[in-house]
């Protein structure tokens, strides 16, 4: 057992009133192992507050949240804990208002700085769910009910449903013990999937119908404009997931999705398979994440960010 998760165990038995955090715009891994930590604490009968820089996401309302999601840090917290993020600015806007002595950080992502007074961070971990199972397990919780169903959520949401190189053996044997505790699967699968809106689906066929190639088809490229994003009704969580179907295409290693923010600045989210690492060429413009899945933000016009994303992802096939 590592020892960071032992004393982040006793801190979490000793101190009540604690502050969980996860990263802004949140993905599966980051409602899930958040609110997989609100239940741990329930059973513990703790005070705690989930806070994040933005609302819960639409797509999760349906999930097993303990308590409210609120935006604000609470005034006053005994520890907070920060899930999923890879550096203190993933924290958005929340990060200004907390006391770095007193902020835990559990993260499975590469070049964590490891920003907190106690840091556990495990990049061989599929997810932070993954992590946050190991601490319920350390704190004699058992994985039933909607712990279960969150730590599933952030399971499947960051092995791509098991199928990315990220899986382990582990991953797998997690996610049997969450079915056998009564997780239903069938349930919570059409419930966490079927949840796309028309606006979704006109957003996608348009882009993914623009997509284009480049370094001989090995790379393949999607931008979204805002243009497109105001006509088609569709929101950023509605790109959720865009850039995987990049990598659709027979021949295509490594993929690049390029989205343009309302103040002209570019997100840009990078995909590959096997040893390409875009981990490092996302870091290389500020961002981050893991070898084969990894993002960040740039400045526009959209046509450079993906011209200059394109030619780094090529660069480091060695195209
Ligand atoms: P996505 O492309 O789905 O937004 O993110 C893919 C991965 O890259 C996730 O692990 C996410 O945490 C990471 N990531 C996305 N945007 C940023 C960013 O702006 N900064 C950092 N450090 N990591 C990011
Ligand atoms: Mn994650």
């Amino acid at each position: 057992m590592p020892t960071p998760m032992r004393d982040i165990a006793r801190i979490l038995r000793e101190h009540d009133d604690i502050a969980i955090l996860s990263h802004e715009n949140p993905d599966g891994d980051a409602v899930g192992s958040a609110a997989a930590m609100g239940h741990i604490l329930a059973r513990l009968g703790k005070r705690f507050t989930m806070a994040n820089a933005s609302p819960l996401p639409g797509q999760f309302s349906w999930m097993d949240i303990p308590g409210h999601w609120t935006t604000a840090l609470p005034t006053t917290y005994g520890f907070a804990v920060a899930l999923d993020c890879g550096d203190a600015a993933r924290l958005g806007p929340l990060e200004h208002a907390l006391d770095p002595a007193r902020l835990i950080v559990i993260d499975h992502h590469l070049g964590n700085p490891g920003f907190g007074a106690l840091n556990w961070v495990d990049t061989t971990a599929s997810s932070t769910g993954e992590m946050v199972a190991a601490l319920a397990d350390e704190l004699g919780v058992p994985l039933t009910g909607g712990l279960g169903q969150c730590l599933y959520v952030a399971m499947i949401t960051d092995t791509g449903d098991f199928t990315f190189g990220s899986t382990r053996p582990e991953t797998l044997e997690l996610a049997a013990r969450i079915l056998r505790a009564g997780l239903d699967v069938g349930e919570t699968n059409a419930r966490l999937k079927n949840q796309w809106s028309l606006s979704r689906i006109r957003l996608w066929s348009e882009v993914m119908g623009g997509m284009t190639q480049h370094f001989d088809g090995r790379i393949g490229s999607i931008a979204i404009s805002q243009e497109t994003l105001v006509r088609t009704g569709a929101t950023a969580e509605d790109c959720d997931g865009l850039v995987n179907w990049a990598l659709r295409v027979r021949g295509v290693r490594a993929a690049v999705a390029v989205r343009e923010l309302p103040d002209g600045r570019v997100k840009f989210s990078l995909r590959s398979v096997g040893d390409v690492d875009v981990q490092r060429v996302a870091a290389s413009f500020g961002g981050g994440g893991h070898k084969n899945a990894s993002g960040g933000s740039l400045d526009g016009p959209l046509a450079v960010a993906e011209q200059t994303l394109t030619a780094a992802v090529g660069a480091s096939l060695g195209a």
